[in-house]
C-alpha cells in the first residue's frame, strides 16, 4: 500500500459460514482506510467476528452514482479503501460496477480478494456441466417477462447459472419446467454453506416435486443451475450411429440424406464425416 494514489480493493465476504474468510481478506480489511459496505450494520456482524475496527460508510445501489466521484478523490489522495457487499464477492449482482469502472479511468490500483460466491459455490457442487456457463443473475420478477427471457435462453448451449429470492423460486421453477421440459438437468442449490444447506437435482418437474414435499424447502437463498440445449449435440450423435448402420446396405450418400433428414443434421457434414472416416480407417 505504498503508491501514490490508493488501492482499491473488492474483497469477497462468507455467503453463510463466517468460517469461510480469508487471512488476506482480513488484513486488508484491518489495514484500508475505509470499508465500504453494502449495509453497514451487516458487515459490523463479520468486522466483529474478525476483530477488525476500521471505519465503515454506506455504499450501496442508491447511492452509488452520486458517491463514487467522492471515493474517487479518497483514491487519489492516497487512502486505501476495501468494496463489501452483504454476502459473497462483490460487483456478481451487487454494487460496485460504476466505481472500479471510475478507478480504472483514473489509473487507480483496483485488486480483488477472491473467496465466496454463491455463483462458483453452486455449480460447483452442482453435478451440471461445468466446463462453459452463463451467469444470467436474477430472472424477472415478472412472469411474462421471465418466460420472455426464459424463451430466449432456450437454444442456449452452455450451462446456465440463476439467482432466485424466496419469494419467485416456486413460479422460476414452474416456468423452468413450462418452457424446458424433460429434457433438461436442473440443480437448485439453497442456504448454501449454511444449516439448512440442501441441493436438488433432476428434471425440472423432478426438482419441483422435491422442493415441493416441505414449504420450508422454499425458504432461504437459491441459485439455479441449468444444462443447456444440447439437442444439436443428441442430434449428432443419433445420425451418425444410424448412417453407420446404413452404409453397410445403401451408398454412402443414401445413407447420409436418410440420417441427415431423420435428424434434421446437415447432409454435407455428414457426408464429409462420413468419407474422412473412411480415410483414416
Ligand atoms: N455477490 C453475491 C455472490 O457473490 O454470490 C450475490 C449477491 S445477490 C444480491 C444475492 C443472491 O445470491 C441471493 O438472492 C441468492 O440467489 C444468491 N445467494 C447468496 N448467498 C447464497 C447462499 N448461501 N445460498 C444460495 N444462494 C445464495
Amino acid at each position: 500500500m505504498n503508491s501514490k494514489t490508493g488501492t482499491l480493493y473488492i474483497v469477497a465476504t462468507p455467503i453463510g459460514n463466517l468460517a469461510d474468510f480469508g487471512i488476506r481478506a482480513a488484513e486488508i480489511l484491518s489495514e484500508v482506510n475505509l470499508i465500504l459496505a453494502e449495509d453497514t450494520r451487516h458487515a459490523a456482524k463479520l468486522l466483529k467476528h474478525y476483530g477488525i475496527t476500521t471505519r465503515t460508510r454506506a455504499f450501496h445501489d442508491h447511492n452509488e452514482q452520486t458517491y463514487s466521484a467522492e471515493i474517487i478523490r479518497l483514491l487519489l489522495n492516497g487512502e486505501d479503501l476495501a468494496l463489501i457487499s452483504d454476502a459473497g464477492t462483490p460487483l456478481i449482482s451487487d454494487p460496485g460496477y460504476r466505481l472500479v469502472r471510475m478507478a480504472r479511468e483514473q489509473g487507480i490500483d483496483v485488486s480483488p480478494i477472491p473467496g465466496p460466491s454463491a455463483l462458483t459455490a453452486a455449480i460447483s457442487a452442482s453435478g451440471v456441466a461445468t466446463d462453459r456457463f452463463c451467469f444470467e443473475g436474477f430472472l424477472p420478477s415478472k412472469r411474462n417477462q421471465r418466460i420472455e427471457t426464459l424463451t430466449k435462453l432456450s437454444q442456449e448451449q452452455r450451462t446456465i447459472v440463476f439467482y432466485e429470492s424466496s419469494h419467485r423460486i416456486k413460479d422460476a421453477l414452474e416456468d423452468l419446467e413450462a418452457i424446458y421440459g424433460e429434457g433438461r438437468e436442473i440443480c437448485v442449490a439453497r442456504e448454501i454453506t449454511k444449516k439448512f444447506e440442501s441441493f436438488y437435482f433432476g428434471s425440472p418437474a423432478t426438482v419441483r416435486e422435491q422442493i415441493a414435499v416441505n414449504s420450508n424447502n422454499l425458504k432461504g437463498e437459491f441459485v439455479i443451475v441449468v444444462s443447456g440445449n444440447n439437442d444439436a449435440d443428441k442430434a449428432w450423435a443419433n445420425a451418425c450411429t444410424l448412417v453407420n448402420r446404413l452404409k453397410l446396405e445403401l451408398p454412402i450418400k443414401q445413407a447420409c440424406r436418410i440420417a441427415a433428414d431423420t435428424f434434421s443434421v446437415s447432409k454435407n457434414e455428414l457426408y464429409n464425416c462420413v468419407l474422412a472416416e473412411r480415410r483414416s480407417e
